[in-house]
């Protein structure tokens, strides 16, 4: 894409721009070869499909379809799938190139890959997305497979989607295909804790961040906002084990107590109105306030671009644990840095899920399934060595920890690819 074409009211907060402005920083810092610079900048394999559908009401349509490899050096690329109605190549391309580093953070065997259909899963009927399914995974088959690439969820699809790609895969393979997705319900071959496993990885980081100051989480303030799959179940497992939640945020409204919201109840309360707003133990407050409250954590498990050059400056909290995917634009991350804020990046904090998706397509390849003991330790191992490596690349490069985040991941790919060295 050409920076230039992107209005500048919009470059703050296109994934494109983000990607690649914290791409080149670190590539600088590191002092990385040109040529190695444009090899990492493009997408190995970018695929676009028609996908012919017929309708509940007996019209055709044709949806767009896009699956990116952007890396496949240190292993399969491994990416969820979306379906929304405003995907564009150049956002799954970002989240490609997001997934290579994220996977290369925490040194899982896997490069960065990611999928998206432009539809509208609101007003498709569970028939259509199943026929819609399994059209885009016959169109996206030559380049899919345990070996070369593994979808996953992402934004709009679930263990369901994931279960009709293994059967559409499975049916032109001939023979029983679990590995080629992650994220399956468990009686195909899906992983105990991997529902948990993007809120446990959130809650572990916290707790490395809150023993490097030396901080006890108990009554640890912390401040949530999406009350979704991370956001809920980071907040459940803080809550469980002592730290305070005192706000949870969602898109209609906020809902504050000081001495720390009873989540289950909350739930509970959600449930059965809808909406998180109007619980008894708690006060409705401000959502835009919400994100400015004092507190030692917050955690944006919503969606992207809610720290930026609007409000970075007004929070408060000592540490941000990004449970959701660019929480933050590139342009907010120097006023957070001047404030000296402990920000946890994306690609390591919510990278329990890829990290539990790894587990997955290791027992689905040794037909041997851990028990979720098994699983919730290894994962524990995998968040605690990572933020530390971390965490100490930032203190030997003097830089701050997002930096420290990318310039690590890349300085993994690169050096897997100089070894592997270029097939010509
Ligand atoms: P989800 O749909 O389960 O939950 C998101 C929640 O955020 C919903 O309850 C929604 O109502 C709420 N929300 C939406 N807009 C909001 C706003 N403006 N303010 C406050 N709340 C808002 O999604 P999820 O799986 O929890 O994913 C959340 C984020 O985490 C996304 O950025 C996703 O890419 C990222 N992520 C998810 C996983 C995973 O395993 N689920 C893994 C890595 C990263």
């Amino acid at each position: 894409m050409i920076l230039e074409a992107i209005p500048s009211s919009e470059k703050e907060t296109n994934p494109w721009v983000s990607a690649e402005a914290r791409f080149d920083e670190a590539a600088e810092l590191l002092g990385l070869d040109e040529g190695l610079r444009k090899i990492l900048r493009s997408a190995a394999l970018e695929l676009k499909v028609s996908i012919p559908v017929l309708l509940d009401d007996g019209r055709y349509e044709v949806f767009t379809g896009y699956r990116v490899q952007h890396s496949i050096v240190r292993g399969p690329s491994k990416g969820g799938i979306r379906f929304a109605p405003d995907v564009t190549l150049d956002e799954v391309r970002a989240l490609a190139a997001w997934m290579t580093w994220k996977c290369a953070v925490v040194n899982i065997p896997f490069g960065g890959g990611k999928g998206g259909v432009i539809c509208d899963p609101d007003v498709l009927s569970p028939g259509e997305l199943e026929r819609i399914t399994r059209r885009y995974t016959s169109e996206i088959m030559d380049i899919i497979g345990p070996e070369r690439d593994v979808p996953a969820p992402d934004m709009n699809t679930n263990p369901q989607t994931m279960a009709w790609v293994m059967d559409t895969y499975s049916m032109h393979k001939r023979q029983t295909v679990t590995a080629v997705v992650t994220g399956k319900p468990l009686a195909l071959g899906g992983s105990k804790g991997r529902t948990e496993a993007t809120g446990r990885g959130c809650m572990i980081v916290t707790l490395e961040a809150l023993r490097h100051f030396g901080i006890d989480p108990i009554n640890t303030r912390v401040v949530v906002q999406g009350f979704g799959n991370v956001g809920g179940m980071s907040a459940k497992l803080m809550a469980r084990s002592g730290f305070k939640i005192i706000c949870i945020i969602e898109y209609d409204g906020a809902v504050y107590n000081s001495k720390g919201l009873d989540i289950e109840a909350l739930m509970k309360h959600r449930n059965e109105t809808g909406s998180i707003t109007g619980f008894a133990e708690g006060e409705d407050i401000d959502r835009e306030q919400a994100l400015l409250l004092d507190c030692e954590v917050l955690l944006p498990a919503a969606k992207e671009n809610v720290i930026t050059t609007a409000n970075a400056d007004r929070i408060k909290a000592k540490i941000i644990c990004e449970g959701a995917n660019g929480p933050t634009t590139s342009e907010a991350d120097a006023i957070l840095a001047d404030k000296k804020i402990f920000v946890i990046p994306d690609i390591l904090a919510n990278a329990g899920g890829v990290t539990v998706s790894y587990f997955e397509w290791v027992q689905d390849r040794q037909g041997f399934f851990w028990n979720e003991q098994l699983v919730n330790g290894r994962l524990e191992e995998i968040m605690v060595n990572s933020f530390r490596d971390v965490v100490s690349y930032a203190e030997k490069h003097q830089v701050h920890n997002r930096l420290a985040a990318y310039m690590l991941a890349i300085d993994r790919v690169a050096s897997a690819l100089q070894t592997r060295g270029l097939y010509a």
